[in-house]
């Protein structure tokens, strides 16, 4: 009876921590109430990366067949260099990550990473490849050692403390009164929006993966939170290829390519510089983005006094 009763325990703490890990990928991507469409074919190999040079190739895409989402997409990052994507609400940034990490088939055109079809490798090895500080991580109900430690299941402890030193969460970690064994989660310890972000960067760092995707988040943290990060993230993504999803063109302004989306389309490409003397879309949204900030700066926070 115990040895039925083990392994079926065992089971149940597997499916559990399966149905978690979906979760998880489903709500980073914003993907709770859709269908994962795609499987793996039936010769499928696993991705082999050699610098991970991603290349979008005249990709059409829609969600709902009555309506294109993006329109003959055509860019590539070069191995070991940032691509910023920028554009409106709904222009179809996220979109492209979800293509990337194949989420969804693209109607027309392809996606390949070192020259392989996304359509023709394991989703598993695809998926291993990419690593994604997302713009809201969701944290597991369990220690805070698990949940960095989830970006590589088995890693040893003295590989998750390098990570946490790495993504300047360590020091705060040690603050506490259980350490690295702190359970934390919707059950446990909150953490700040800051925090949460840099335990998704040690994640990531721990997975070491050769493609990363950042999600900026919309809100901003605080100006000091979010300096820390933009260096913490430009540490990490040097030697990998990396797509930013930015939605602040200030902590885009020295990646090495820019793409402006509209309604689907890239309208406008190339370094801020070039953008900036372009005097487009990626200006107008730029000179707006600043004269919002000068306001800000010349209105301070009120302060409570109590
Ligand atoms: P934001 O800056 O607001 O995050 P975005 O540029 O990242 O926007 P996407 O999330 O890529 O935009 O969405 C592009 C378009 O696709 C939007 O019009 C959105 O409504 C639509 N869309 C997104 N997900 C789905 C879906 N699962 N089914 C149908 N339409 C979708």
């Amino acid at each position: 009876m115990i040895q039925l009763y083990i392994p079926l325990n065992f089971l149940g703490v597997i499916y559990r921590e399966i149905k978690q890990s979906l979760a998880d990928m489903e709500r980073l991507f914003g993907l709770l109430e859709q269908n994962r469409e795609v499987a793996d074919s039936p010769d499928a190999k696993p991705l082999v990366t050699h610098g991970a040079k991603v290349e979008f190739s005249h990709v059409e895409f829609s969600y709902d067949p009555k309506r294109q989402i993006l329109f003959d997409v055509d860019f590539t990052i070069p191995p070991g260099t940032t691509t910023a994507v920028v554009g409106h609400s709904g222009s179809g940034k996220s979109t492209l990550s979800r293509l990337l990490f194949r989420f969804y088939d693209v109607q027309q055109g392809a996606i390949r990473i070192d020259g392989q079809d996304v359509k023709n490798v394991t989703q598993d090895s695809l998926r291993h490849a990419i690593g994604i500080v997302p713009q809201d991580t969701v944290l597991f109900n369990d220690t805070i050692e698990y949940n960095i430690a989830y970006g590589r299941p088995g890693a040893s402890r003295a590989d998750i403390v390098a990570a946490a030193r790495a993504a300047s969460i360590h020091d705060f970690i040690e603050t506490l009164p259980d350490g690295y064994a702190t359970m934390v989660g919707e059950r446990g310890l909150k953490l700040s929006g800051g925090e949460k972000q840099r335990v998704a960067i040690a994640r990531t760092l721990l997975k070491n993966p050769a493609i990363l995707i950042f999600d900026e988040a919309t809100s901003a943290l605080d100006s000091k939170s979010e300096q820390a990060i933009q260096a913490q993230l430009k540490e990490i993504a040097k030697q990998r290829t990396t797509l930013v999803i930015a939605h602040r063109l200030s902590t885009i302004a020295d990646a090495h390519q820019i793409l402006v989306l509209d309604h689907g389309r890239i309208v406008e490409r190339g370094t801020h510089a070039v953008l900036i003397a372009a005097d487009g879309l990626y200006r107008q949204m730029w000179d707006r983005q600043q004269a919002r900030q000068d306001e800000d700066l010349a209105s301070p926070p009120v302060e409570v006094v109590q």
